[in-house]
């Protein structure tokens, strides 16, 4: 991925959260299942398999390894030529048994190729060597095949869709086309129905470095409602799992500054494709890669995006959180988490009476007390 624009920083207005955490919710924080470790020895195992620049046996070998590791999931292929790659998709498909097609999906994503190229290196005779992808790559899909574990356990009642793209690293910096060619075909690929029925994708991103800080990032634009109601569903989660700066965690200890809402980055990666078409998207990204590296620094882009550059620690603090907003339904419009459809259909009604039926109700009401009034009056009068 690369930048949109020059780093662009915004003061946001603070969303209150509580400054402790509520029972509830700590209650499903005692009960996370994301193994720190276990994502970031996978880390390991991918780099083992070597570049995984899109056609390239390597590439294959992480999409049977991760297809045979998970089998719970209904995996597909998602091959596409774009851009001059023969690049493929990974789709893997968790759906309830009694799942229709209106049941609400969250894609869960990450790019699994690495880049053919390290254009930042210092040694000018390596640049056009390909890079080791550890966080560029590794981190995201070790965090999703570590939930990937977890997820079926869970019994969801809606759809859990992973989604590893293909080819979204190889891009040329001066032409923003270039880059997120997988998302882009599978953007593009999606019907109209299940659009809209998807209802969060999380993009996971070189989350590893082990000197994490995420911050908001765009698109989707501070005036997005679906963006904000995701990144508040973010900010909601962080403060118990301890991810927020000053804000007491379940344990009661005070967070850390991982989590970060006081600026913005903006950031063109596979999440863009999917705003694109009306799928409400986020990513999760440190575009800071190594101690006090600035934006698009440090050893992105390098043959030093090594296995020792990413941290267990750093890849549990964004498997936690995104397994705790599935415990808690946090990814789901609110629309969706109200179906009271257990409820008999009688309440319905006397929740809300819409204009034309309240005006109907209230003009019956006058008219009964006028008649009542003119009755009562008449009797009177005839006393
Ligand atoms: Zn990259």
């Amino acid at each position: 991925m690369r930048t949109m624009a020059l780093l662009a920083t915004f003061l946001l207005s603070t969303v209150a959260f509580p400054m402790t955490a509520s029972a509830d919710v700590c209650s499903t924080v005692d009960v996370l299942e994301f193994d720190g470790n276990n994502a970031n020895q996978s880390v390991t195992t991918q780099v083992e398999f070597g570049p995984r620049i899109p056609g390239s046996n390597a590439s294959m070998d992480l999409r049977n390894w991760f297809m045979e590791t998970r089998p719970e999931f209904d995996w597909r292929l998602d091959p596409h030529h774009r851009g001059g790659y023969n690049l493929t998709n990974l789709e893997g498909k968790l759906i309830p048994s009694d799942s229709t097609e209106e049941t609400p999906v969250i894609v869960l994503a990450a790019h699994y190729d690495s880049r053919h190229r390290a254009e930042r290196d210092s040694n000018p005779d390596m640049t056009e060597q390909p890079i080791p992808g550890a966080n560029d790559g590794g981190s995201g899909v070790a965090v999703l095949w570590e939930l990937a574990r977890i997820i079926p356990s869970l019994n969801l009642d809606h759809e859990i869709w992973i989604l590893l793209t293909d080819a979204e690293d190889q891009g040329s910096n001066n032409d923003p086309s270039t880059w997120a060619l997988g998302a882009r075909a599978w953007a593009e690929n999606q019907t109209q129905d299940d659009i809209n029925r998807t209802d969060g994708f999380l993009l996971v991103d070189m989350i590893g470095d082990a000197d994490l800080k995420i911050y908001r990032t765009f698109p989707p634009s501070l005036n997005n409602e679906e963006g904000n109601r995701l990144w508040m569903a973010v900010e909601n989660l962080s403060g118990p799992l301890g991810l927020l700066d000053g804000v007491e965690d379940c344990s009661g200890s005070i967070g850390q500054d991982i989590i970060n809402f006081s600026s913005m980055d903006g950031v063109n990666d596979d999440h863009v494709p999917m705003n694109e078409v009306g799928i409400p998207a986020i990513d999760f990204i440190d575009i800071r890669y190594g101690e006090n590296a600035t934006a698009w620094q440090g050893y992105w882009h390098t043959h030093e995006d090594t296995p020792d550059k990413v941290s267990a620690e750093s890849l549990a603090h964004i498997g936690r959180l995104l397994e705790l907003g599935l415990r808690e339904g946090s990814w789901l419009r609110a629309d969706v988490l109200e179906p009271t459809a257990e409820a008999p259909e009688t309440t319905e009604v006397s929740t809300t009476f819409s204009p034309i039926v309240s005006g109907v109700v209230l003009t019956v009401v006058v008219m009964i007390s006028l008649a009542f009034l003119g009755l009562h009056q008449s009797v009177r009068l005839k006393r």
